[in-house]
């Protein structure tokens, strides 16, 4: 980056001195010519007046840089007062001449024998009716160029050596803060920051964070999971060592039997779930969507859990309009479910579980309400984190893992659905999802 704007910076200067420098020397080179030429003007018309006076002959006695050459109507040459006129070829193709004849004055810019010098011609045309031209060697504008050249270099060198400086000084204030918000990512509070730094640098602070956070729920999970598997697992092994020492007779063997399948089925359970939960965690697990009736799956999911509900004494009622949204069925199968196993499991006896499906507007809704046990505000914000249960004796006697809301929550995101929990210790529960409605359909 340092490198780059260097260069840059060297690029430009070096164009803009150089492009000054060029018109400064077009302008002056300019400059200087008309005022060579209008001095010769000058001294033309000075000279006509003398020639006019019949001065002629004098000519010579008048010392001058200048040359003067006098020629006739024909271009023959009449005089010069460097030259003998005889040797002198005929003068009537110059230019100066031509215009002169032809206007009154004319005047021409030659390139002399150096390429440095350039020769000005100015003629007059006389009352007699040859012409007075006078001619003067001058500096070019490539002399001037030649003669700024070491000052140019001089400047460059000058300048490109504050480029080099400033250049330095501006990357480094440049990067300081994004050095300065590298080193310290995790506060960034205190360092100078540019506007336009600023999305770029938000966007940094708010993927650390993600990645602080998820690695902190990584390892959080990593020792619930552990944790959960310890329990079910050291039953097993318990009941099983009873049964190798020959602690177990008789009935007891099928009794520990027993203990030892519902242990297995439960890690069985927190295996699948927990396998479900990565699965829906990953970015690449892609959605099946369709056009799917909630009314339909309501239907279904409390088909499958009527036995259970039985088995708890509470009833289950559906209230169901059909309603059609862009889902994955599958999901919202297990969705439903969560939620009305949920309902039924920390219900009461007697208690009931209503599913509640309708359209809303633009929205479609599906509300599992239940009369049972209800969760008290402070646990109501984190019954959807991974492993959490209110009770934990209750919801591990009927073989809850603390995983099901989590998933639901999960579905609901993958959906952009949102959730909604009302609860009342001692009275219900109502969840409710909102999801966008299929119009069309
Ligand atoms: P899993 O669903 O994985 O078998 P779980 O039911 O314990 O286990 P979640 O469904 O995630 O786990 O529920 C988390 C906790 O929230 C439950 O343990 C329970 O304490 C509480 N909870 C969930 N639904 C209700 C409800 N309808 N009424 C009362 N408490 C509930
Ligand atoms: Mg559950």
């Amino acid at each position: 980056m340092k490198r780059k704007i260097l260069t840059y910076f060297i690029y430009v200067i070096v164009a803009a001195t150089l492009a000054t420098m060029m018109m400064m020397a077009v302008i002056s080179s300019r400059m200087f010519e008309t005022q060579v030429v209008e001095s010769m003007r000058y001294e033309a018309e000075a000279l006509r007046a003398l020639i006019e006076a019949g001065g002629e002959a004098r000519l010579d006695e008048i010392g001058s840089d200048v040359r003067v050459t006098i020629i006739d109507a024909q271009g023959d040459v009449r005089y010069d007062n460097e030259a003998d006129p005889a040797k002198m070829e005929s003068h009537a193709q110059r230019p100066e001449v031509i215009a002169a004849l032809e206007t009154g004055v004319g005047e021409d810019v030659r390139n002399s024998q150096t390429v440095s010098r350039n020769t000005f011609y100015y003629a007059l045309r006389l009352s007699d009716g040859s012409v007075l031209r006078m001619a003067r060697e001058a500096s070019n504008i490539w002399s001037i160029y030649m003669r700024a050249a070491p000052l140019i270099a001089l400047l460059l060198a000058l300048l490109i050596g504050v480029c080099v400086f400033s250049a330095s000084l501006l990357t480094e204030r440049l990067i300081e803060p994004i050095e300065q918000m590298t080193a310290h990512l995790n506060n960034v509070s205190g360092v100078a920051r540019y506007p336009e730094l600023e999305p770029f640098m938000t966007m940094i602070q708010k993927q650390h964070e993600e990645i602080l956070r998820s690695a902190d729920m990584r390892v959080e999970f990593t020792a619930n999971v552990s944790h959960e598997l310890k329990t079910p697992l050291t039953s097993i092994s318990g009941y099983a060592e009873l049964i190798e020492n020959g602690m177990a007779c008789g009935e007891q063997v099928s009794r520990f039997a027993g203990e030892i399948r519902k242990s297995a089925n439960r890690l069985l359970t927190l295996i699948n779930d927990i396998i479900r939960l990565s699965q829906l965690d990953s970015p690449e697990q892609k959605l099946h969507t369709e056009p799917v009736n909630l009314a339909q799956v309501a239907q279904a999911v409390a088909e499958q859990l009527r036995m259970s509900a039985e088995k708890m004494q509470v009833s289950i009622r559906l209230d169901t309009r059909p309603v059609v949204i862009s889902a994955d069925r599958g999901m919202m199968e297990e969705l439903i479910y969560n939620l009305c196993d949920n309902a039924i499991r920390y219900n009461v006896r007697g208690g009931s579980v209503c599913i509640d499906v309708h359209p809303a507007r633009d929205r479609a809704i599906v509300c599992v309400q239940d009369t049972g046990i209800g969760i008290s505000r402070e646990h109501q914000e984190h019954i959807f984190e991974r492993f959490y249960r209110v009770d934990k004796s209750r919801s591990k006697a009927t073989g809850g893992t603390g995983l099901g809301l989590a998933i639901v929550k999960h579905i609901a995101a993958k959906h952009n659905a949102t959730i909604a929990v009302d609860s009342e210790l001692g009275r219900g529960t109502s969840i409710s999802v909102s999801f966008e409605r299929l119009t069309h359909a």
